[in-house]
């Protein structure tokens, strides 16, 4: 189940964002995938045909093979559940003499075994297709490729080497928008009006910069706010 996992993860490489390289649990990894791709884990079967109207399915069609997939509901039915028999009966268990069920076990191995048979023997194997949208980056100009799933007319997209985040929209007529995720800050010497852009990611405390129309430092910092209550006013209100 592990290395059926990791196969299909491969095979989404260019899109499995570097933070979850870490991650190691199918359950997790296939979630990892289903975000990228909410087709990740279903089986699927290929045909090709020669249109006779642009647009309109084929009427003869020549199927190419088809594809079973580690699902995640197979993942969850069975994973964990196995992992439990890696490790010896704990002395608890022992002294209320609880028992291994090895018919249950013999079920469940053979289950499995049965189904990544299937996955195995599969005539065709790790299938991504899909739709993408793609830009260089605003800020470090890297590729940026995004799946645009079926059906979802916005996505949010990562640059992997910078950060940069953006918000993808479909527009119609095969038109993607790619919207950066940046704010216009304004220098916060009053007597200046210049303004610069900063990326989502960047906007923590502490980040500063130098203006430079007005030469002052600028930092980002927490703030607190008042405001005056008036007399009638109960005081602790939701
Ligand atoms: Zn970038
Ligand atoms: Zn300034």
């Amino acid at each position: 189940m592990e290395a059926l996992t990791y196969d299909r993860a491969l095979a989404y490489k260019d899109e499995f964002p570097p933070s979850e390289y870490e991650t190691w649990q199918p359950r997790k990894v296939m979630s990892v995938l289903l975000e990228i791709d909410p087709m990740a884990d279903k089986d699927c079967s290929l045909a090709i045909g020669v249109e006779e109207q642009y647009g309109v399915p084929a009427p003869q069609m020549s199927p190419l093979g088809s594809e079973k997939v580690l699902s995640m509901k197979i993942l969850k039915k069975h994973y964990d559940a196995l992992g439990s028999y890696l490790h010896v009966q704990s002395m608890k268990q022992f002294r209320t003499g609880t028992v291994l069920d090895f018919d249950k076990f013999r079920n469940r191995c053979e289950e499995i075994s049965e189904y990544a048979s299937q996955v195995l023997t599969s005539s065709v194997f790790n299938v991504t297709l899909g739709s993408f949208s793609k830009i260089n980056c605003a800020e470090c100009d890297k590729p940026i490729r995004k799946r645009i799933p079926p059906g979802q007319s916005e996505v949010m997209a990562e640059c992997f080497e910078c950060k940069a985040t953006y918000t993808l929209t479909d527009e119609g007529d095969g038109k993607i928008m790619w919207n950066p995720h940046q704010h216009e800050i304004k220098c916060a010497n009053p007597d200046c009006d210049q303004k610069i852009f900063l990326w989502h990611h960047e906007l923590e405390v502490g980040r500063h910069w130098t203006c430079k129309t007005c030469n002052v430092e600028n930092s980002i910092v927490l703030g607190v706010s008042y405001k005056e209550l008036s007399d009638n006013t109960p005081e602790l209100t939701q």
